[in-house]
C-alpha cells in the first residue's frame, strides 16, 4: 500500500489543510514539550510569525529515564487545541499507547508516532483506525524497510494519510544525539509514494546543528523540516539544547523559504 510500485505519484498529505508532500517544504515548529500555556502559545506565536504552518508539541514524552518530564497528559492537549485556536495552526502531536489514541485523535490535526514506539504493531494499527494523518518516524535502529512496514501497518488500516520523518539512527558516532541518514529521504521517496520530512532537531540534538541539517533536507528534496522552538530553551523541561530561539528560527524560515529546491 506504501509502496510506490502501484502509486506512480508521490502523495500529499494534508494536515489541517496544510500539504506536505513533493513541492512543498512545510515547516512544523514548536516545543519539544508542552510545559504551560505561556510557553506553548509563545512558542507558536515565534514559529508561526517565521513561516512555521504546522504546530508541534509533546503531551505525552516518551522519556528515556523514568524520573525525566513525562509530559502533561491531557492538559497539554487542551494547551494545544487553545493554541491553535488562537493562532490558526494545525496540531501535530505524539501518542505512545495505543489506548490513548481516540483522546489524542480528538484533539490533534496529526498523529505523530516516535522513534521508540516505530515498531508498536498495536500502536500503529490503532493510529491507521484514527481517521487522522500520521507522522511516522523512523526507528532509531531500523532500516528503511523496517519503516515502511511499519508505515504499512497503518495503511492496512485504511489510512494512507502517512507522512515519513527520518530523525537520526544510532551508529558508533558519539559526536551528535543521533546520525542524521539523509539518504534515507531519496531512498524512501524512491521506494514508497509517501512523503518524507526531516527531523533536524532529534537528529543533531545540538542548537548549531539545526541549521546545516535543514540545508541538507532541501538539498536532498525532503518535502518538510520538524523543528524544536522554545521561548526560554535554558528552563526546558525537554531537550532545551536543541531548542531554536526566535532569531535562529528566523534565519532557518528565510532558509526555508528563500532556498529553491536543488535538482
Ligand atoms: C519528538 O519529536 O518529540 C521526539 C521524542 O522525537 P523522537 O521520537 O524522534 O525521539
Amino acid at each position: 500500500l506504501v509502496s510506490r510500485e502501484n502509486h506512480a505519484e508521490r502523495s500529499v498529505v494534508r494536515v489541517g489543510g496544510v500539504p506536505i508532500g513533493p513541492g512543498t517544504m512545510t515547516l512544523i515548529a514548536g516545543p519539544c514539550a508542552v510545559e504551560t500555556a505561556e510557553q506553548t502559545l509563545g512558542a507558536a506565536q515565534m514559529a508561526q510569525a517565521a513561516g512555521a504552518t504546522l504546530l508541534r508539541g509533546g503531551a505525552f514524552k516518551p522519556r528515556t529515564s523514568p524520573y525525566a518530564f513525562q509530559g502533561l497528559g491531557e492538559a497539554g492537549l487542551r494547551i494545544l487545541a487553545d493554541v491553535r485556536a488562537e493562532t490558526g495552526m494545525p496540531v501535530v502531536t505524539e501518542v505512545v499507547d495505543a489506548a490513548d489514541v481516540e483522546l489524542v485523535a480528538s484533539y490533534a490535526d496529526m498523529l505523530q508516532i516516535g522513534t521508540r514506539n516505530a515498531q508498536n504493531f498495536a500502536l500503529l494499527q490503532a493510529a491507521g483506525e484514527s481517521g487522522k494523518p500520521v507522522m511516522l518516524k523512523r526507528g532509531m535502529s531500523g532500516t528503511i524497510e523496517e519503516w515502511l512496514m511499519a508505515a504499512e501497518y497503518v495503511a492496512q488500516r485504511g489510512n494512507l494519510d502517512i507522512v515519513l520523518c527520518e530523525r537520526g539512527i544510532r551508529t558508533f558516532e558519539k559526536a551528535t544525539r543521533n546520525t542524521l541518514d539523509i539518504s534515507a529521504v531519496p531512498v524512501a521517496q524512491r521506494l514508497s509514494h509517501l512523503p518524507v520530512i526531516v527531523d533536524p532537531s532529534h537528529s543533531g540534538g545540538s542548537r548549531d546543528l539545526v541549521l546545516p541539517l535543514t540545508r541538507a533536507a532541501i538539498a536532498v528534496g525532503a518535502d518538510g523540516v520538524i523543528i524544536d522552538v522554545h521561548p526560554h530553551p535554558e528552563t526546558a523541561l525537554c531537550d532545551g539544547p536543541q531548542a531554536l530561539v526566535d532569531g535562529d528560527l528566523r534565519e532557518l524560515a528565510k532558509l526555508v523559504r528563500d532556498l529553491p529546491p536543488i535538482v
